[in-house]
Parts: C-alpha cells; sequence; structure tokens
C-alpha cells in the first residue's frame, strides 16, 4: 500500500505530525474520518478533511486495479459478489431469480444485484474492473448468448450484451459449471495442480475440464458434460434422451426417483418421508444426508448405488483424460460424509485400468456456493487481459 507521501497537497510539516501520530502509510487512515485525525494530529480540520478526501480517491484508484463483481445465476437465485485479486469475497449480493418473468426482467435483476454488491463494497461502479457470470447452459462463451436455458425458459438471450447496456462494465459469460470449475481450481481444493476434472452432482451432473492450467470448452463450447457418459447401457432414461447416462444414475432427481419407487411401488418402509416434511417429490440432499445418519436402510441402498456409479464415471473420466486430480462438488456430495466420497474412490479404483488411478488425488470442493462467484470473477479478470 502507498505511503503518506502519496497524498498530494500535504506539506512536510503536516506529513511529519502525520507520521507522529503512528500513519504510517494510507492503509491506516483507511478508516478515519476527519475530526478524528484533527484530535490524534492537531492538524486543522479543514486540511485534515482534505487529506482524507485525497486518501480516498488514492483507494478508489487502486481498488480499480482490483476488484471485479462474480455472479452466479441459477433458475432459483442470483449471486453476486465484489471479488479481490487474491480471491478474497468483500462484498455480497442476493435476489431471487424469479425465472417466469420474462428475460428483460430477470436480466434488471441480475443488474440490481450486481449494483447492490458494489456499494455493499462501498466502491462506485467505475471502480469495478469487469463482470463474470456463471450461468446455465447451453450458452456462446464468446458472443457471451445464452443458447437454451431450460430453467429459466430462455432462447437465444444475448446477455453479455443486455449487462453491459445497463452497467456499462466489461462483462464475460461461462457456463455455471465451468466457472465452478474454476473457482476450485484457482482459489479452492485444486491450487496448485495442473490438470482436473471438476464433477457437481446436484440437481443434475456438470463437468468442467482444467487441461494444462486452462479451462477446456472444446469445439463447440459443450466439453465437460460428464452427466452424460453412459455408465450403464439400457439403463434408466436420461433428459438427454439417452439411457443410462450418469446423471440419470446418481444425480439428486435420480436419487429421488429410486427412493419414491422403493416405498410407492415395493411398499419399502423408509423414515425420509417425514425427514423430507411428507414430500416424495423433491428430496433436499440435506434430507438425504439425515436419512443415511439415522440408518435409513432404503436411502442407504440408494446412496451405496449413487456412489458405485458416481466412481464408475469417474474411472471413465480417469482412463481417458488421466488428470492430476479430480473434484467432486455440489450438494448431493457436500451433504454426504467420507464414507460416500471412499465408496465413490473405491469403484473408480475397480473400474479404472492398473494404474491409471495411482497417485490421482479425489478431492472434495471447499468453495461450497462461493464457487461460482470466484470462479465467475477469475474468468472476468482473464478475459481482460486477453481482450486489453
Ligand atoms: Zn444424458
Amino acid at each position: 500500500m502507498k505511503d503518506l507521501t502519496a497524498i498530494k497537497g500535504v506539506g512536510e510539516f503536516f506529513a511529519k505530525k502525520l507520521s507522529q501520530a503512528g500513519y504510517q502509510s494510507i492503509t491506516n487512515l483507511t478508516d478515519v474520518n476527519a475530526k478524528r485525525l484533527q484530535a490524534d494530529t492537531g492538524i486543522p480540520l479543514p486540511i485534515a478533511a482534505r487529506i482524507i478526501k485525497e486518501v480516498q480517491s488514492l483507494i478508489a484508484e487502486t481498488d480499480s486495479e482490483k476488484y471485479v463483481v462474480g455472479v452466479d445465476m441459477g433458475g432459483t437465485k442470483i449471486l453476486a459478489a465484489t471479488i479481490a485479486e487474491d480471491g478474497t469475497i468483500v462484498s455480497r449480493a442476493k435476489t431471487a431469480t424469479k425465472a417466469h418473468k420474462d428475460p428483460t426482467k430477470v436480466i434488471d435483476r441480475i443488474a440490481d444485484c450486481i449494483n447492490t454488491a458494489i456499494e455493499q463494497a462501498g466502491l462506485k461502479k467505475s471502480s469495478i474492473q469487469a463482470v463474470g457470470i456463471g450461468a446455465p447452459g447451453p450458452l456462446d462463451p464468446q458472443d457471451g448468448v445464452i443458447i437454451f436455458a431450460p430453467n429459466l425458459n430462455w432462447y437465444n438471450v444475448p446477455l453479455k450484451k443486455e449487462l453491459e447496456n445497463r452497467l456499462d462494465i466489461p462483462t464475460f459469460l461461462d457456463n455455471d459449471v465451468n466457472v465452478g470449475t474454476v473457482g476450485e481450481f484457482t482459489h479452492g481444493a485444486g491450487q496448485g495442480v495442473n490438470s482436473l476434472v471438476g464433477i457437481f452432482v446436484g440437481t443434475g451432473i456438470g463437468g468442467g475440464i482444467i487441461l494444462n492450467g486452462e479451462l477446456f470448452h472444446g469445439t463447440n463450447k459443450t466439453a465437460g458434460e460428464i452427466g452424460h457418459i453412459i455408465v450403464k447401457a439400457g439403463g434408466p432414461k436420461c433428459n438427454c434422451g439417452n439411457s443410462g447416462c450418469l446423471e440419470a444414475m446418481s444425480s439428486r432427481i435420480a436419487i429421488t426417483k429410486r427412493i419414491r419407487r422403493a416405498i410407492l411401488k415395493r411398499g419399502k418402509k423408509s423414515h425420509i418421508l417425514e425427514l423430507n416434511d411428507g414430500n416424495l417429490d423433491s428430496i433436499r440432499s440435506g434430507t438425504l444426508a439425515k436419512a443415511v445418519a439415522a440408518g435409513d436402510k432404503v436411502t442407504i441402498k440408494v446412496m451405496r448405488r449413487t456412489a458405485k456409479y458416481l466412481g464408475i464415471g469417474v474411472a471413465s473420466v480417469v482412463n481417458f483424460l488421466n488428470p492430476e486430480m479430480i473434484i467432486l462438488g455440489g450438494g448431493v456430495v457436500e451433504a454426504l460424509d467420507d464414507k460416500f466420497i471412499e465408496r465413490i474412490r473405491r469403484f473408480a479404483v475397480a473400474y479404472a485400468l492398473p494404474n491409471t488411478m495411482d497417485g490421482v488425488e479425489i478431492a472434495t470442493a471447499k468453495l461450497g456456493d462461493d464457487a461460482g462467484v470466484i470462479g465467475a470473477s477469475v474468468l472476468a479478470r482473464q478475459h481482460l487481459v486477453t481482450t486489453s
């Protein structure tokens, strides 16, 4: 941080007084107001006020080199965070997506959420260098267009352009799972490795690939669709139209379907109905964890099967790409304990080629819900470097 000599117009006499009072650098002055400065140093109030003003503008100058806003845009909520260069979250804002509203209204809400995050950080819009957004896809990261987002019912929405019109800040867009993978790679579980694959298990299953330290998009920007590798030919139908995809075996929707069938069609006894407030249409990840911990046989059986097929999926990924690390994340993984991860690892080793899993770390995601906003901010910074 800059020292006191950076403050223009402060004479030698006053600079000495500041130092004597213990103010060595501008950082020491950030939380001080003019009155307090006058009391500490005896500097007349108008000059003290000028010094504070000068410090604020110097801080703002430095800020403009440091901060970007990362946005995680989901089907139900929008998260925005002002983020420093080292990945520290300085402020946060959150709002409901209200996806049933037309895209223009949702984009207004995203812009409002970004503005709130900037205000919460005590910054001006002009000191934000860029905005990065992770959004559901398929999307075109180059043009910043969401091609199709079933959760939102969006077709060909030029999100980048629309937000740049509203905010006047350069905006960059990428797939939400890619963004989460980048977050874990730069500031989470994947720090220090050169190649990794992120597998996120939630309502669906998504994946992101880091190769040689960079996000890999693929020719049609669709790389990493790990949820649709086939792990059981002829298995349950998947939303994509195929059968036996990993997503159809191990996602939260697949887990819910299987538990529901065991209870409603096969008449198995389970406590999960009470744990999930009588609802078997959508079983929360936290409920699954509780049911396993309570020894619920139906849930344990389904979760063992879930882990098995995740392990088989990991084996396929490691056989094919042999990355240094696999990061498992998403609501389902985060809710369950080490035993679940251990079982995934066991099946991965069993199904991978000999020696292929040697030294390949299976880690769990560290950043939780923050992976999206942090990763989006990292990608926005990278875009700024490449486009400037
Ligand atoms: Zn599929």
